[in-house]
């Protein structure tokens, strides 16, 4: 026995563990996660919509409702969404088969919590929450504050109401439009849109005498879209509600407002947000954020277990103004009409805003393109001025160069000089002795006489060449028929060549060489180049002694040809010889071919040195002939 005592007691104590180890694994494996099932498990909300989960206005708070509890709960949610569409007909059927339905979705799991959303789903659920959800806490959201009914809320229901105020709206109208003069409403011919009629009417009182109201009510919603197309100056459009028109057809509240907005020729202005995203103007308003977030509040703390009854709050009136920055635009609103407090949204970036960075690269470019061209352009002008000062001091060598030249024909200059002034003499003493005859032949004195003035005039001549190559002019240009410029400077020389026994021939071309040119100039290329052949022949001693002067056209120059008798240049001087300074005469200055060489590309045109075939050097110049 003794021995069963021990083991009797064994055996109970065996028995008492078990039962302590069955109860610690009761609670672990049931107790714990029923403990801990507020945290885990899915709170169940049924969302209950009035008119259909995408109809304007409230589907935009349930959005907002359901964004804002995600983000704020800290159970997992299960958001389940009905729709209540009876609110959109005139003649709805019969509700019972909803209920039913809702009953046997819910029997024995009701949600968590009840969120209706607008006045019809708010009258709906308080009729039949004794049949679907008696324990369920709700939450009327979105329900005007005229239209919550107080007397059949229980201890389990919290209402968010919101309170139109349609005196501020307005109000909030004249203030942006204070020209406007009538307010066309457009409303639709439902139950909830009539009572809505009346409550607005009633609010249009303390504007009597200064608007006058219009009402689409009555009317089909096509009517409305054409009378909105033709309204006269100073009416706006007052958007309330279009669930069934005055012809009894039901709209998508959204889609109708849309249509509208396409055709209207007034803007639109509407008492609530989800309407103010590119359709209405904008002013006081309900706003989504603060109805969500009221309504939100109160369903989180009834999931941490607060009892709805004891959770007040006050109606929510309008937020602060806020206006469609376009549809200001569109208006001609100015933001300085707009009440104090205001926010403007949808502000379309200006150019400056969008191409910022293209702006300021077009900007630099243009800037770096103004410097160049400006730097073009001074560089252009610091030219024209060192061209023109060049012009001056090749006018002011070629002077120099002609007195050199004239030095060198002082001799036959002064030969062709003593030959009219001898004549002159001789004929004047002849004369003379004629007239102390007794009977003198005044025929014979007479033909004297006539000698004495053609011999005088052939002196005053040759001065008369000489003071005009002399003479110090600025580079000049002007149109001259080259065969005369180069039959002057071969007269000036002639006397110079017959003196050196030279025969000078000038072959003008036929026709007139027009070009444009400095006649002097000219005169001075001609000059130095038969200076240089009279030179040339007299150094060589040559016994053939000639210089050809030839005028001719060749395409669209005037080409004067210079070729002389003498030995020509040496085959390694060529290229040399229009080098300033470079000379073969012992008291040569190196100066006459240069100085040749840029009147003549002054004046557009070209010259060539070259020995000819048989004997002598040839210089061809090209001047372009004028037009
Ligand atoms: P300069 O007459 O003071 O020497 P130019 O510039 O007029 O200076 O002439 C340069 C050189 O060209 C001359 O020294 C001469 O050697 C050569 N030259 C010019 N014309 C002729 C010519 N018709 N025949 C041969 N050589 C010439």
């Amino acid at each position: 026995m003794s021995g069963r005592v021990p083991s009797a007691a064994g055996a109970s104590s065996g028995r008492a563990a078990c039962l302590a180890a069955c109860l610690v694994a009761f609670l672990v494996v049931v107790a714990a996660p029923a403990m801990g099932a507020d945290r885990s498990a899915p709170k169940r909300i049924l969302l209950l919509h009035s008119f259909g989960r995408d109809f304007r206005p409230w589907s935009e708070y349930a959005l907002s409702i359901k964004a804002v509890l995600e983000q704020q709960a800290q159970w997992p949610l299960d958001v389940q969404e009905h729709t209540l569409l009876t609110a959109r007909f005139n003649n709805p059927g019969p509700e019972e088969p909803f209920v039913n339905y809702l009953r046997s979705l819910y029997a024995g799991v009701p949600p968590d919590v009840v969120v209706s959303i607008g006045a019809p789903a708010a009258r709906f659920a308080q009729k039949y929450r004794d049949q679907l959800f008696p324990d369920t806490p709700m939450v009327l959201t979105v329900v005007e504050e005229r239209l919550v009914n107080r007397a059949d809320l229980t201890d389990n229901d919290t209402v968010v109401s919101v309170q139109n105020n349609f005196t501020a709206a307005f109000y909030g109208i004249l203030k942006v439009l204070p020209e406007t003069k009538t307010i066309a409403v457009v409303i639709g011919a439902s139950r909830l849109e009539k009572f809505w009629l009346d409550e607005i009417k009633r609010e249009t009182a303390p504007f009597e005498g200064r608007l006058a109201f219009v009402w689409y009510n009555e009317l089909s919603f096509d009517e409305i879209l054409k009378r909105a197309s033709v309204l006269p100056p100073h009416t706006v459009l007052f958007w309330g509600l279009m669930s069934v028109d005055g012809a009894g057809i039901v709209h998508e509240s959204d889609l109708a407002l849309r249509s509208l907005r396409a055709v209207a020729n007034a803007p639109i202005f509407s008492y609530q947000e989800p309407f103010f995203n590119g359709y209405t103007v904008g002013g006081p308003m309900h706003s989504i954020g603060d109805t969500s977030k009221k309504t939100v509040e109160a369903v989180i703390r009834i999931l941490a277990g607060e009892r709805p009854s004891t959770m007040r709050f006050e109606p929510l009136q309008f937020g602060p103004p806020k206006y469609d920055w376009r549809e200001m635009q569109r208006w001609g609103i100015n933001e300085s009409d707009l009440p104090v407090g205001s926010e403007v949204l949808f502000r379309q970036a200006g150019l400056w805003e969008t191409y910022r960075w293209q702006i300021a690269m077009l900007a630099a470019v243009i800037l770096i393109q103004a410097g160049l061209i400006g730097g073009l352009l001074y560089e252009r002008r610091r030219r024209l001025v060192a061209e023109v000062e060049s012009r001056q001091r090749l006018a002011e060598l070629a002077h120099v160069n002609r007195y050199a030249a004239a030095g060198e024909l002082t001799t036959s200059i002064a030969h062709e000089l003593n030959q009219p002034l001898g004549s002159i003499l001789t004929n004047t003493e002849t004369a003379e002795l004629m007239l102390k005859s007794e009977s003198p032949n005044l025929v014979e004195i007479g033909e004297i006489l006539a000698d004495i003035r053609r011999d005088d005039q052939r002196a005053s001549e040759v001065i008369r060449r000489l003071r005009s190559i002399l003479k110090k002019t600025p580079f000049e240009i002007a149109n001259i028929d080259l065969n005369d410029t180069v039959g002057e400077a071969i007269r000036l020389l002639s006397a110079v060549s017959d003196g050196r026994r030279i025969a000078l021939k000038f072959a003008p071309s036929t026709s007139v060489l027009r070009v444009k040119g400095d006649p002097i100039q000219l005169q001075q290329v001609i000059l130095n180049l038969i200076i240089n052949a009279i030179d040339a022949i007299s150094q060589a001693g040559a016994t053939e002694r000639e210089i050809n002067v030839a005028t001719a056209q060749s395409d669209a120059f005037a080409e004067i040809r210079i070729s002389d008798s003498g030995p020509g240049i040496a085959p390694a001087d060529v290229k040399d010889i229009f080098n300033p300074f470079f000379s073969t005469k012992p008291q040569g200055m190196g100066m006459g071919l240069a100085i040749v060489r840029t009147i003549v590309e002054a004046h557009g045109g070209k010259i060539a040195a070259e020995n000819q075939p048989s004997r002598g050097a040839l210089f061809t110049i090209l001047l372009p002939i004028a037009h």
